[in-house]
């Protein structure tokens, strides 16, 4: 801890005595300055209090009002930074969500927790996070997030008595990242603190609109018309103030400590990126850092070059609980109290790595120090943050000392290696592989040489056309997808994204030989991929290879911490080869790893209804909404059993609840009034082909329901 000792303390009180005579000279004001710096630090701590961790995903810096964005964007985070510390020159240590959240909650970096990117990580069973060791203390723990990434699957609802992950898309479109509005994440939170009013709590809010796509609620979206990002951020503001406004409004009286921060950044256009992953510059990886707690805190803005890894011993520290030995980052409240730095100007770690694993283009890591910046890629960047802060003069080239001395400082906090499992990938994974022949004999790893045509700056045009792929598909233009797809596997044909990309396509296109095709091409170039991997195993399954896909999900599904998809993908073609039992343990596998996930009493109801246990099935799917009322695929399944069960009015209220959700369950709908039309039970078919006419949208299901109507006559 870094907390001032009494013998430190009277050996300092002595220098000064020492000095004050000399310090007279320099005048009364500057005397006071001095004197002021100098005394004693009064760092207060107070055991016992609340504690509040806001992560806002992907907002800027300097997007928000007090860090000197205009036109009052921000007023409730204003208010709170305003009246706590607040920290101008924080950084986080990834550019993408999971990792980030990862280092803020584990006060670790990294190479320790081996979480590098949001697909393929599992962040490890053995480390501690503020949940687990607040839990520890007798604090009742309670997380609500809001997109995907963070779903608790990926490990890090250890520690939490309630991690509320409920989205309320369930099945995963292609290419969109399951969100919920952050304000109902913040009514659950409330719901939840209401419930905590005798005791010690942690409560986590992550709330997700300033990430693409950026589609602001109105009032926001009319205000911000031009700037839609900064509507979803004034929108993001307006959903915490019922969170926040008791809070300060309390002040000195509130017993919680509030720490707010983001993940990580946007770029905005900034260096030609879009978004955000690829880069590390100053739009990505600068983040607004605020704690607030009148008790402790008096209002001040510091320029201390803090960290997302010094968030979890800062909280230790205010609480008065010991901070556990060994950790990179160090309390802050030291800085707070208005001590000066004592640990001397301190290196801060980044890296960006999404792009070198699914796209293998050169790894990107660096430190700041001082004010200098260095970026270690095949073409090295030097940046001097204070004359140049938006990062357009390197001087690597002119300054090769500089560069060599930060390349020196960075080695070993890019080569650490903690306890953590990094990517799934073993070397029997590979072997097997490559006997089912996935893999050619040479393979691809991480460690390979990249030279300048690697570097992300060389590629960041790649990444628009990326973009593009994804709009294209969204605007329902498959044929200039798939095009825009094929250009880039010829200009970079080494980009596993690129054919997991061009897979989605050739399956929403209802080719699924093709999708399979592409898919094998993906795994071959990254094996680590199980979310291409869990993709290939259903697209195989779908188009009737399901022996097949088990062989190569079995692959994966040995490895010690599977992948939920991968465990589903299984579940589906084992349950498609008949192996009912089989796949109904190997979904209870799923369950034990993510237990809060609805989706697999989903999966396990459809594979009980697959071996015609459809009272069995009926409990699971209704499980699964007692979890998360809003799942589609539970709804429109439930309403195709009421209407077996002779049940058409339960049938219609469920099949509403369904497509209002996902409008793409109209075609489970449309598929269950042909095949009992073509089993002659005309009046169910009839319930089912009627919803469907008259309720799915003609945009999309204009033949369709010409189809329906028709066959309808036909019955009459
Ligand atoms: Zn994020």
């Amino acid at each position: 801890m870094s907390a001032v000792t009494p013998l430190s303390r009277s050996i300092y009180r002595g220098r000064l005595a020492v000095g004050v005579g000399i310090l007279l000279l320099l005048g009364l004001p500057t005397l006071w300055n001095v004197l002021r710096r100098a005394s004693p630090p009064s760092i207060h701590r107070e055991a016992g209090l609340n504690v509040l961790l806001i992560t806002i995903d992907t907002l800027r810096a300097d997007a928000v009002g007090i860090y000197g964005q205009p036109g009052g964007i921000t007023p409730g985070i204003d208010r709170l930074a305003a009246a706590g510390a607040r920290f101008t020159n924080a950084r986080a240590h990834n550019v993408v969500t999971l990792p980030s959240h990862a280092n803020i909650l584990a006060g670790r970096l990294p190479g320790e927790h081996g979480v590098r990117d949001n697909a393929g990580f599992r962040f490890p069973s053995g480390l501690d996070t503020l949940a687990t060791l607040l839990k520890s203390q007798g604090y009742r723990t309670g997380a609500f997030v809001s997109a995907f990434p963070l779903e608790s699957r990926f490990g890090l609802a250890r520690g939490f008595d309630v991690y509320d992950d409920r989205f309320a898309d369930a099945a995963r479109p292609a290419f969109l990242i399951q969100e919920r509005s952050g304000r109902d994440t913040v009514a659950s939170a409330l719901r939840w603190l209401e419930s905590q009013r005798d005791s010690r709590w942690f409560c986590w809010v992550h709330l997700y609109e300033p990430h693409v796509p950026y589609a602001p609620p109105e009032p926001f979206a009319s205000r911000f018309r031009s700037e839609p990002y900064h509507g979803e951020v004034a929108a993001t503001d307006a959903f915490l103030t019922p969170l926040l406004e008791p809070l300060v409004s309390a002040g000195r009286n509130g017993r919680t400590l509030v720490v707010l921060t983001s993940d990580h950044g946007e770029s905005l256009g900034d260096h030609g990126e879009a978004t955000h992953g690829v880069f590390a510059y100053e739009a990505t990886l600068k983040v607004p850092l605020v704690f607030y707690q009148p008790r402790l805190i008096q209002p001040v803005v510091l320029d201390t070059a803090a960290q997302h890894v010094d968030v979890l011993p800062t909280v230790l520290e205010a609480l008065a609980l010991a901070v556990p030995p060994g950790l990179p980052g160090r309390s802050l409240l030291p800085d707070m109290a208005g001590e000066k730095d004592q640990t001397g100007s301190r290196a801060t770690y980044f890296e960006a790595l999404s792009a070198t694993l699914n796209r293998r283009w050169a790894p990107l890591h660096g430190v700041v120090k001082d004010g200098a910046k260095y970026i270690d890629l095949p073409v090295p960047e030097l940046y001097d943050l204070s004359s140049d802060p938006r990062e357009e003069h390197n001087l690597a080239a002119s300054q090769p000392a500089r560069v060599e001395a930060l390349r020196t400082l960075l080695g070993p906090m890019r080569d650490l290696r903690g306890t953590a499992e990094a990517r799934p990938e073993t070397a029997e994974t590979r072997e097997r592989l490559r006997s089912l022949g996935y893999l050619a004999a040479t393979g691809n790893n991480l460690t390979a040489r990249y030279t300048e045509a690697d570097d992300p700056k060389r590629l960041i045009a790649l990444d628009a056309l990326l973009e593009d792929v994804v709009d294209l598909y969204q605007a329902g233009n498959l044929t200039a997808a798939r095009a825009r797809c094929r250009e880039l596997i010829e200009r970079r044909p080494g980009m596993p994204l690129s054919f997991v990309y061009l897979a989605q396509i050739e399956r929403e296109s209802g080719r699924l030989d093709e999708a399979v095709k592409a898919l094998r091409q993906a795994v071959a170039l990254d094996p680590d991929n199980t979310e291409a991997v869990a993709l290939l195993g259903a697209s195989l399954t779908q188009s009737g290879q399901a022996a097949e896909a088990s062989r190569v999900l079995e692959t994966y599904e040995r490895t010690h911490d599977p992948d939920v998809e991968v465990l589903t993908s299984q579940a589906l073609a084992l349950a498609t080869m008949g192996r009912s039992k089989d796949a109904l343990a190997t979904l209870a596998r799923a369950r034990e790893l993510d237990s809060s996930n609805a989706m697999l009493f989903v999966s396990t109801a459809t594979v009980l209804l697959m071996a015609g246990d459809r009272d069995a099935a009926r409990a699971q799917f209704e499980a699964a909404l007692r979890m998360n009322a809003d799942l589609a695929r539970a709804h429109s399944s439930l309403g195709i059993l009421d209407l077996e069960d002779g049940r058409p009015t339960d049938a219609v209220a469920h099949w509403k609840a369904a497509t209002a959700v996902d409008p793409r369950e109209f075609e489970i709908i449309l598929a269950a009034g042909l095949s009992l039309a073509r089993a002659r039970r005309t009046a169910e078919a009839r319930a089912a082909l009627e919803f469907f006419a008259a309720n799915a949208p003609p945009e999309r299901f204009a033949d369709d329901a010409q189809r329906a109507r028709e066959l309808l006559r036909r019955l009459q």
